[in-house]
């Protein structure tokens, strides 16, 4: 597979590329975690069918999941802090595996800088 995949600042990078990425950690549960994959750049794919009030532009003129000021995806359901449009989420976003390697860095890497944005809580 060599997909994009949500990625820091719009830098596309590779399932392929992180040969770690099938060490799944079965601890680690999106419903005890304040979704800060969320945070990171999500590119879109032409097969992609978000609604439009969710989709921007990103400094290269892709689309890209709109970002709030807080940093968190537009389409973030803050209450719940899960994904408000799940049904119509982007293909990065399903590929985007809970307690893969992607998402232990981000847990980790927000845990150590809460200055980031609003307190998290990354159980
Ligand atoms: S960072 Fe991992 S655990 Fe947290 S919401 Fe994203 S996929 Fe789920
Ligand atoms: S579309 Fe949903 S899963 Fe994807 S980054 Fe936005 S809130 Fe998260």
């Amino acid at each position: 597979m060599n997909a994009r995949i949500k990625s820091p600042a719009g830098t596309a990078v590779s399932y392929a590329s992180r040969p770690d990425d099938h060490v799944v950690d079965r601890t680690v549960s999106c419903s005890r975690c304040d979704a800060v994959c969320c945070r990171l750049t999500v590119v879109l794919l032409p097969a992609d069918d978000v609604p439009a009030q969710f989709v921007g532009h990103d400094e290269r003129g892709l689309r890209v999941m709109a970002r709030g000021a807080d940093g968190w995806c537009s389409a973030l359901d803050h209450e719940r802090m899960c994904c408000g449009i799940y049904e119509q989420r982007p293909s990065i976003c399903r590929k985007f595996a809970m307690g893969s390697a992607y998402c232990r860095d981000e847990r980790a890497k927000y845990m150590f800088e809460p200055a980031k944005g609003i307190p998290l809580r990354v159980i």
